[in-house]
């Protein structure tokens, strides 16, 4: 049967109209080839321009169609619902990339006219070769993993919960809560963060849907999208927390001192230790039993343990788990602010991060001081770190702890350095405004160097002198400080690499996980099923993170909720009688969907790991390996058209 091809222009608005000519592209697509109809409008993707296409297909008899458009990434989903709707096979439609590699990238409206006009006459060379292919669903393992117990993967967890899912939570840490339990109060409305936190702990831990993995790694994942088994090695507390009563005997028997990371390093702690969770657990890097040191023959927290709480013979434990989808929210690390030595942070005691005031506020430690400097922007947007990217707290962490200063010790003059002020969130102008109101006093400039006042040679705690470059009187400046508090960022985890190769995951040019499109697929990921919360995927706030765990969990439990879920039809297959079985399609595939069959010696594609992305294709010297609708058969007819 002869093709009747429909080809569809999109004005974009002006996006597309403003640099190529669409009436003539049009007059061109016209008569092309098997073209029975083409048409432009001002935006194709919306209802009346949907209606367009599914009139001609109905009306015309239409076989295939051709929109030229936006990237497929924005919309074939949306234009193959389109032909589907009007009784097409949704595989028998071809874009036309006339934006992104048309008109936003030319400026002379000939040459874009005349592009615009080739990559369209291409396109419909192909899509007449494009065959129906079939519309395919896997069944769902109903249950969910998510990897990280801050509060983006609490909130995940407890959501897909109350949704009636069973949930396993996976926290690297000994205890739940994340980098937030760390905090003292949230911005802008000031709560306590351990008040917001207890109700959240409590669902968790009380949840019947609920199974919490603590001091354990997600090792493995195999499988796909709604049938992923992912194995889970969970490390050892040595404390038998059945007889444990936490009498802390133990902790002042123990001879080993570590800093006390939860504590931002501010304090120590020993080998055995209350957790923030008030659970006693031994750190098996410190501990020098395990490490086979002092207690090598004798640990003596057991020795003065009378409950026999402490058990050495614990070892690690392998948990495998069938779910159906994979949140990751696995947060982010702070900058380490020693990577700036000009700033003082690890030479002068007084000279603290935004986290060690954190942790001493949340412990009532604040001292009384004089004058307070806080400096925004440390390792955050600041190309000398690798670091361009804006922390997205900073600023306003500033200011609450700014206004804390400045409430708690109303004599102290309290300067805030800044390279703008980025209050970009609900509440966040206001609360600014109100904390100037305090008396705090906002300087734009960069803090160049902090060193001793009189140029002493470096004492730990003395007076300080902050020296900048006013960006606004364009002048250098000097003031004293008795307190200097760095803004610091968020730099992507030590331990990202590690879920990303799990996983499969791309990570982007910063170092975060990537999600698939920044605004339209924000939560989703390149591995059907796997879905971002939180930090991992780049800097937030809590409420930030909040909804974009929200979000993941919805994501999460649409498929789950349905019990199926749809795949990737044009997939790649692969011609035994053709494969000469190089294995090279399994060594280029990055999702790990060829694979050898010993039987026949030849390449075999599972066919719901495929994405279709043509890696193998072009990787095979036999040319056994091809993609639906990416045949060498309708490539070479798309090229063949431009020569
Ligand atoms: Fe628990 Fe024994 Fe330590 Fe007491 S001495 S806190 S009972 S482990
Ligand atoms: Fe501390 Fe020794 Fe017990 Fe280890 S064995 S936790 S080092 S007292
Ligand atoms: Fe792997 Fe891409 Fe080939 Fe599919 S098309 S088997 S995803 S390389
Ligand atoms: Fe077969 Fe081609 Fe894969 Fe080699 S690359 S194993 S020839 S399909």
């Amino acid at each position: 049967m002869k093709s009747q091809i429909g080809v569809y222009i999109c004005h974009c608005g002006l996006n597309i109209a403003n640099t190529v000519d669409v009436e003539q592209v049009r007059e061109f697509a016209r008569i092309l080839p098997n073209v029975a109809i083409a048409r432009n409008y001002t935006y194709m993707c919306s209802d009346p321009g949907q209606a367009l296409i599914t009139n001609d297909i109905r009306d015309l008899g239409l076989t295939h169609v051709v929109v030229a458009s936006c990237s497929p990434r924005m919309h074939e989903p949306t234009f193959r619902a389109t032909i589907h709707k009007a009784g097409l096979n949704p595989y028998v439609l071809e874009m036309a990339n006339i934006r992104e590699q048309c008109s936003w990238v030319h400026s002379d409206r000939t040459l874009a006219t005349l592009k615009a006009m080739d990559l369209i006459a291409s396109a419909v060379a192909k899509v007449a070769l494009l065959v129906p292919l079939q519309e395919r669903e896997v069944k769902v393992t109903q249950s969910a993993l998510v990897i990280g117990g801050g509060i983006a993967g609490m909130t995940a967890t407890l959501d897909i919960a109350n949704a009636g899912f069973q949930v396993c939570l996976v926290e690297k840490q000994t205890h739940l809560g994340g980098r937030v339990a760390q905090l003292d109060t949230t911005f802008p409305t000031q709560e306590r963060v351990a008040d917001l936190l207890a109700p959240v702990l409590r669902a968790i831990t009380t949840h019947p849907n609920i199974r919490v993995i603590t001091n354990a790694d997600v090792e493995k994942v195999d499988g796909f999208i709604g049938n992923f088994r992912a194995t889970i090695r969970a490390r050892p507390t040595f404390v038998d927390a059945m007889k444990c009563d936490a009498c802390g005997k133990c902790v002042d028997a123990c001879p080993v001192n570590v800093p006390d990371a939860f504590d931002a390093n501010l304090t120590t702690r020993r080998a055995i230790y209350r957790a923030p969770d008030a659970r006693f657990v031994i750190d098996a890097r410190a501990c020098s039993f395990v490490q086979d040191r002092v207690c090598r023959s004798d640990p003596r927290c057991a020795a003065v343990c009378d409950r026999n709480a402490i058990d050495f013979s614990q070892t690690e434990n392998l948990v495998e788990i069938n779910i159906g989808a994979i949140i990751v929210a696995t947060g982010a690390a702070t900058f380490d602010a020693t990577k700036k030595p000009e700033l003082g942070f690890g030479t002068y005691s007084n000279v603290i991060t935004s986290l060690q005031f954190e942790r001493l506020a949340a412990r009532q430690e604040l001292q009384s001081v004089k004058d307070v400097v806080f400096v925004s922007c440390v390792g955050s947007r600041d190309a000398t770190t690798g670091n361009t990217y804006c922390s997205r707290v900073c600023c306003m962490v500033n200011a609450k702890q700014a206004r804390r200063i400045q409430e708690k010790f109303p004599d102290a003059r309290v300067t805030v350095f800044y390279a703008d002020v980025r209050a970009f969130g609900k509440g966040h102008e206001e609360f600014y405004d109100a904390v100037r109101k305090t008396g705090v006093r906002y300087r734009r400039g960069y803090v160049s160097e902090i060193f001793a006042a009189g140029g002493q040679t470096p004492k730990r705690d003395q007076k300080l002198i902050v020296r900048a470059e006013d960006t606004l009187i364009q002048k250098p400046i000097e003031v004293s400080a008795d307190l200097v508090v760095l803004g610091i960022g968020m730099t992507p985890r030590a331990e990202t690499n590690e879920i990303a190769n799990v996983l499969g995951l791309p990570r982007s040019g910063d170092g975060f996980l990537l999600e698939i499109h920044p605004k339209l697929r924000p939560v989703e990921t390149a591995v059907d099923g796997v879905f971002l919360a939180g930090a991992c995927q780049g800097p937030k706030d809590i409420v930030d993170t909040i909804a974009q765990a929200r979000a993941a969990a919805s994501s999460a439990f649409a498929s789950l909720c349905r019990g199926q879920v749809k795949i990737e039809s044009a997939t790649a297959r692969v011609d035994e009688e053709v494969c000469a079985g190089c294995g090279l399609c399994v060594a280029t595939c990055p999702y790990g969907a060829p694979a050898l069959i010993a039987r026949t010696g030849t390449a075999r594609v599972n066919q719901v790991l495929c994405k279709g992305c043509g890696a193998c294709e072009a990787a095979c010297p036999s040319k056994a390996i091809q993609v639906m609708q990416c045949t060498p058969r309708q490539v070479l007819a798309q090229i063949a058209v431009l020569a």
